[in-house]
């Protein structure tokens, strides 16, 4: 008798674990003391204080036993070292760009570019500005504008590539604003602010053939090209027998450069880098990442970062690892949405989002409804995420306040960090504390920093023992 195998539903991690790192239980007694303590922001709370974090997805992952290995044997010089080689020759490979530029982190990456491209009143369009890079542009005297289609800014909209860039209207804001003033179109892979969702390679295509038409450089923001590879590849036609790595080889070939943040897609605790073909814009950029991040051959990393990094590139591109990674973040919408709460549909790649205006109407958005049920999930179950709403976004340059266009709620996974059964149990939290929402109350901010508010700004319950 012929014996079948098994067709298993089940996602299970595709690795073991050979070193653990214990997480701390605590009482919602004591949770509540440490939250006031921390001026009920959970930006101000320890880390130790948590038991499952899911404040971000950067630089919060686990490193293989090969990045490890490849770290031990780094070398440290500080011109032309072996680990710059081997990292080069990683990023090369995967994105094909002819200069490779280390940084220590993405934002470094986007200063150098845009210090260099961007002078007072350019133009710069992109799907949607991650936070960092809306902040590069203007600090250079820009004028970000987010083209995303129309779909990506409704939550409930069912849309494979809610992360593409509309492409009519970048061709008018080409017509409108000229060609000399739009310096670089950029294309954020996948779209962090906009939940995480993917572009398609068709969307990519056409931006850089507009790109081209009008002789503007284009960039790719590619800090998750491996997770919107995968997406292309189970959602877009033609691509579902390719390989996660010729996926992402073609996406970067339609582009003249990319920024990264390898604390993303680069599986690693910190590092980044800037990649570029055009030979008189890198030789600038060299010359300015020695002013602010080291010599050109390490720029802010030590070599043990850089091997980490040209190890960790590819396994991210490892179909095993995107396999689980995708699905595992999909399962933890579904949970959600089964127990009817409403999220960013579909869920994206590294977070699920979850809208908190639609969970908590009696809360207004000047009171922070996302900001509350942040604070809840933390009280009913030791979780940490963040909020992405009015706290995050609603002061305006001229002090004013008003409300974000979303209040949202997200929980991004770190890399290859927890189980299915931090999953179950994420999920028992949320809806738990869902079951509890018409007892939630807005916050009101005691004191706050004129800019990138949420980080540091004392808050406080309105309605006293609501929390
Ligand atoms: C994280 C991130 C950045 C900035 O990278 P850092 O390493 O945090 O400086 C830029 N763009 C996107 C889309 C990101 O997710």
């Amino acid at each position: 008798m012929k014996l079948t195998s098994l067709k298993s539903n089940v996602i299970i991690e595709p690795f073991r674990i050979r070193s653990v790192e214990p997480i701390r239980f605590t009482t919602i007694r004591e949770r509540q003391k440490l939250l006031g303590n921390a001026s009920w922001n959970p930006f101000l709370l320890k880390a130790a204080d948590v038991l499952i974090d899911l404040l971000t997805d950067s630089g919060t992952g686990a490193m293989s036993s090969r990045q490890w290995s490849a770290m031990i044997e780094s070398d440290e010089s500080y011109a032309g070292s072996s680990s710059y080689y081997r990292f080069e020759t990683a990023v090369r490979d995967i994105t094909g760009f002819k200069h490779v530029i280390p940084t220590h982190q993405g934002r470094a990456a986007e200063n150098i570019l845009f210090s260099l491209l961007v002078r007072k009143g350019d133009v710069i369009p992109n799907n949607t500005h991650f936070d960092t890079t809306r902040a590069h542009v203007e600090h250079n005297g820009g004028l970000p504008r987010d083209l995303l289609i129309k779909e990506g800014l409704e939550p409930l909209t069912i849309h494979p590539f809610k992360g593409n860039m509309d492409t009519e209207q970048l061709e008018q804001t080409i017509r409108e604003t000229g060609r000399d003033r739009i310096p670089v179109i950029m294309l954020t892979v996948t779209n962090n602010s906009g939940g995480g969702q993917p572009v398609s390679m068709a969307n990519v295509r056409e931006v850089s053939r507009i790109a081209r038409k009008h002789g503007i450089p284009f960039f790719i923001d590619a800090c998750r090209f491996a997770e919107n590879s995968w997406f292309i590849r189970i959602r877009e036609e033609g691509y579902q027998d390719k390989k996660p790595i010729d996926i992402a080889r073609e996406l970067f070939s339609y582009a003249d450069g990319c920024t990264m943040s390898a604390k993303k897609d680069g599986m690693s605790n910190i590092g980044g880098f800037l990649a570029l073909n055009d030979d008189a814009l890198a030789r600038e950029c060299r010359s300015l990442s020695i002013l602010t991040e080291g010599f050109p051959t390490y720029g802010g990393m030590a070599g043990y970062d850089m091997e980490a990094v040209a190890a960790g590139l590819y396994e991210a591109l490892d179909e095993g690892y995107l396999r689980y990674r995708i699905r595992s973040t999909a399962y933890l919408g579904e949970k959600l949405v089964d127990a009817g709460i409403s999220i960013i549909q579909p869920t994206g790649g590294h977070a699920v989002y979850i809208d908190a205006r639609q969970m908590l109407p009696h809360i207004p958005p000047l009171q922070y409804p996302a900001w509350s049920l942040t604070n809840a999930l933390y009280l009913t179950g030791g979780v940490r995420a963040v909020e992405i709403g009015s706290v995050m976004f609603g002061l305006q340059p001229d002090g004013t306040e008003k409300p974000a266009p979303m209040e949202l709620v997200r929980l991004a996974i770190p890399r290859r960090v927890y189980t299915q059964s931090h999953i179950d149990y994420l999920a028992e939290v949320v809806i738990h504390t869902y079951g509890q929402r018409k007892k939630l109350g807005g916050y009101r901010i005691v004191s706050e920093p004129t800019v990138l508010r949420h980080f540091s700004a004392r808050l406080e319950p309105i309605t006293a023992g609501a929390v």
